[in-house]
């Protein structure tokens, strides 16, 4: 893995994980919302059955003390009773005892209730402005509201439901027109958001751990993957440049000896078993040494490196291979017939003279040349692969004595 895939990979994951937190955030926060309504929504149907338990009993009778007065809104006439011994009761209906529980709970757990209507008779059931939008909604049909809204500009999970007229309150609501069914008003629940801000923050601490638990084993992972991967190519690249420095030639970058007489094995095997011819050519610098002698080491150099890289462009087959064989000799073996050998020679003998690469000392010519050797063989049970080496190596002789700078063909 390089540096960049790395990179990509770490940024890859890094934004996944933030996707995640980011929707698990999202959605804890919905989640803690939808409790908190549920919460209220409860509150409020257990403030309707104790409500209901009331008007089940038409009411129901209490000592007159300081904290239940007589409810002066309540007209009846037997709202106040005297018992035997004196004792004086008062009747408390539902509204006047959900008014007293809403008193009560009052600064106990934060989560506030009130009673209210569009027209209340009290000036304390008034409705605030959310209420009185509630409460119109529900004249419109919704059978709840619920918003997150302020209170003194504190946030509050707000719920409100409406209060239907019961049979049981026909009995003391008796107004003409009045139906069971009738909204009377509602009742509001609100939990201060703040209630549940404390497990909100358990909660994100520890999401906020978890995805950073989960992002640093991942990162530590690629980490791994990274270094593992870095060292196996360090190891390939060594074993490769072991490979090339045992089968190339490190001064012409051409394949070497080595290579060369494995490849020749393995195409004269492949030969004798198809039966097709397999040809080769010796190839050799013409007064290599007078060059040397005249231009230094270091010129030879550079004209043996010459010579091989425009000997190598006419190789790209991969049934054909050109080598240096050794000093200023290089050797050719292809899988085609005597006739286009000695074509593909003399195009090599044409390239190298046309380099037109000044040889001061030459006998022959003013520019560097080579002499050629050709010998094509079919291989067969009787004859070897160095039979066609020696062959072309006696062609080459023939080139030479010949008058150099020329193609002979092995004539047996
Ligand atoms: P001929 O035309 O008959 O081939 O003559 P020649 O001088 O080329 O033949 P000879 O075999 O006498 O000389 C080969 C020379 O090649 C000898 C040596 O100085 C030179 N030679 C061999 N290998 C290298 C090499 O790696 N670098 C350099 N610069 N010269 C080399
Ligand atoms: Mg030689
Ligand atoms: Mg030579």
């Amino acid at each position: 893995m390089k540096a960049t895939s790395f990179l990509i990979f770490a940024f890859v994951w890094l934004m996944l994980i933030g996707l995640s937190f980011y929707y698990q955030v999202e959605d804890d926060k919905k989640y803690a919302n939808k409790i908190a309504y549920r919460q209220a929504e409860m509150f409020f149907e257990h403030i309707v059955l104790i409500r209901q338990w009331n008007a089940l009993h038409g009411g129901v009778y209490v000592p007159v003390t300081e904290k239940s007065p007589p409810n002066p809104y309540l007209k009846m006439p037997e709202r106040d009773l005297v018992t035997t011994e004196g004792k004086q009761l008062t009747m408390i209906n539902p509204a006047y005892m959900t008014r007293q529980l809403a008193e009560m709970q009052e600064g106990r757990s934060g989560i506030q209730f009130h009673i209210t209507s569009l027209n209340p008779l009290r000036a304390e059931n008034k409705a605030d402005e959310w209420e009185t939008k509630a409460l119109q909604a529900f004249n419109e049909g919704q059978t709840s509201y619920k918003e997150l809204a302020n209170i003194d500009e504190q946030p509050y999970f707000r719920y409100m439901a409406p209060l239907l007229l019961e049979p049981a309150c026909l009995k003391c609501h008796n107004e003409p027109g009045q139906k069971a069914g009738d909204i009377r008003g509602g009742i509001s629940v609100s939990i201060p958001s703040s209630s549940i801000d404390d497990l909100a923050a358990e909660r994100l601490a520890w999401l906020k751990n978890s995805h950073l638990l989960v992002l640093a084993i991942g990162l530590m992972a690629l980490l791994v993957a990274h270094w593992a991967q870095a060292k196996l190519s360090r190891r390939l690249s060594k074993a490769q440049s072991h490979l090339q420095l045992a089968y190339l030639d490190s001064l012409t970058l051409l394949p070497n000896r080595r290579y060369y007489d494995a490849f020749v094995r393995r195409e004269w095997k492949r030969a004798t078993r198809h039966h097709y011819p397999l040809s080769m050519i010796m190839i050799d610098i013409d007064f290599f040494k007078a060059y040397n002698d005249n231009l230094g080491h270091v010129e030879g150099d550079q004209c043996l490196r010459q010579v091989a890289r425009t000997l190598r462009r006419y190789f790209r087959r991969s049934g054909d291979l050109i080598a240096r064989y050794g000093g200023e000799e290089f050797c050719v073996v292809a899988a085609c017939d005597s006739l286009q050998i000695i074509q593909l020679a003399d195009i090599l003998r044409m390239a190298v003279e046309s380099m037109k690469l000044p040889h001061p000392d030459s006998k022959i010519s003013p520019y560097v040349t080579i002499s050629l050797g050709v010998a094509t063989l079919i291989p067969r049970e009787s004859v070897e692969f160095g039979d066609l080496l020696l062959h072309a190596d006696r062609a080459l002789y023939e080139a030479k004595n010949s008058g150099r700078n020329r193609v002979a063909k092995y004539t047996g």
